[in-house]
């Protein structure tokens, strides 16, 4: 499956199908919803390098696994 990834070194966008992931799991947080945790690496086409990515940090159907991924970050306020 390819993914869009953002080149942290060059700044850009790619898709890559040669990616992996690294202790990858489902857990819930404090109020229960389930978030995705581990690493996502992949191999970049644009430098060379490899990069790891939080899953939350992914515009792809990964972090779209994760129910208001991205909102409702601000809802709450404190503690
Ligand atoms: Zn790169």
């Amino acid at each position: 499956m390819e993914l869009p990834f953002v080149c942290p070194v060059v700044g850009r966008v790619f898709s890559s199908s040669r990616w992996e992931t690294r202790d990858l799991a489902v857990v819930l947080d404090a109020d229960g919803k389930k978030c995705l945790r581990g690493r996502v690496r992949v191999a970049c086409p644009l430098c060379g390098g490899w990069h790891d990515f939080a899953p939350e940090e992914l515009a792809c159907p990964l972090a779209g696994a994760v129910p208001d991924a991205g909102e409702d970050r601000n809802g709450k306020g404190g503690a």
